[in-house]
């Protein structure tokens, strides 16, 4: 699928400590007046990453282009809150020109990505590349991370994190799937760690994929963006530990149209969407109806089970004042079933 019109979106992974927020922070101040949103994932200092990238005084960065979502990890909330953001960037009178999301070194990179392949998403927005920051002396040190106890209380204050994963596996999935290896801290490595630390992590990653050594998270940002991976297009040659065993529920999506009778009121319709989510793996709802009797037309939109409605505008001439809705969801939703209780 071609990328082009598409706005572009970095993964950026890694463990805490690592220098991802060096990284960003770098890259919003060299970032030539591209307006660039950034959704962060960092709950194990919560808001201090926020608040470095805030207080960063550049004017590309305003304060209403980072978004935090603190409800836990990224790819087990992915429906709740990932998804819902990215639709509230692209909803926005002015649009970013780039999307970075830096995950928590907890979130399985794989399923995020997938998340991309969301209908509404995947005609507006491509994943340009996937970048793992390596913390190089905790690497040498065989560590993954520099403070491997910090990251143990990220997981454990994290109620919504539904892979317990070890730290070994989380860094082998965050290098296969990476598009760009970032080595990190290297200035604190001697010639020869650097030598080997680099010949072992070729061994692991992908053969087309670039290893870049920094430090302080200082790179160039057009080696950083513009990787124009489409990653979501190839997830199958990015191998990880959960390829088998994936507990998330967001593998694959589904979505069909439903014609429906116009309803008497709004709330007749959102009773009965609620319960078509209640018993099967609707993740969306969206699309307009006509409510018999009414010139206006309806906005009907779920995420979850929170549904919302309005009216936006009239019907106009030459329109017929009709009732459809998309429904999105989980592989395998039973499009009969939720179709007959939507319509009632
Ligand atoms: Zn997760």
């Amino acid at each position: 699928m071609s990328t082009l019109g598409k706005i572009p979106a970095t993964v950026i992974t890694g463990f805490l400590g690592a220098g991802k927020t060096s990284l960003i922070r770098n890259l919003i101040e060299n970032a030539n007046g591209k307006r660039i949103a950034l959704i962060i994932n960092e709950f194990g200092d919560l808001g201090v990453d926020g608040d470095l990238l805030k207080g960063c005084g550049d004017e590309t960065c305003s304060d209403d282009d980072i978004v935090e979502l603190a409800n836990g990890c990224i790819c087990c909330t992915v429906a709740d809150d990932f998804l819902p953001t990215i639709q509230y960037l692209l909803d926005r009178e002015k649009r970013p020109d780039h999307i970075i999301v830096e995950t928590s070194g907890l979130a399985l990179p794989k399923p995020l990505v997938r998340a991309f392949g969301w209908p509404e998403v995947r005609t507006q927005v491509t994943v340009d590349g996937v970048i793992t920051v390596v913390d190089g002396p905790a690497f040498r040190d065989g560590l993954f991370a520099s403070n491997p106890e910090a990251v143990q209380e990220q997981r454990e204050a994290d109620e919504n994190l539904n892979h317990d994963s070890p730290l070994e596996e989380l860094f082998e999935d965050q290098l296969n799937c990476a598009d760009l290896i970032i080595l990190n801290k290297s200035d604190l490595l001697s010639e020869d760690e650097l030598a080997s630390a680099e010949a072992a992590l070729k061994e692991q990653i992908r053969p087309a994929v670039k290893l870049v050594k920094t430090s302080h998270g200082k790179i160039n940002h057009s080696i950083l963006l513009g990787l124009e991976a489409a990653a979501e297009d190839d997830l199958d040659v990015r191998k990880s530990h959960h390829d088998e065993t994936d507990d998330h529920e967001h593998d694959d999506f589904d979505s069909f149209v439903v014609t429906l009778p116009n309803p008497d009121t709004p709330e007749t319709l959102v009773e009965r969407l609620q319960k078509a989510i209640e018993s099967h793996g609707i993740l969306r709802v969206k699309g307009f109806i006509a409510v018999a009797g009414k010139d206006m037309r309806l906005v009907v939109q779920g995420v979850g089970n929170r549904i919302q409605h309005y009216y936006d505008r009239e019907w106009q001439d030459g329109e017929t004042p009709t009732s459809q809705l998309v429904v999105i969801g989980e592989q395998g939703l039973d499009e009969q079933a939720i179709s007959a209780l939507i319509r009632g």
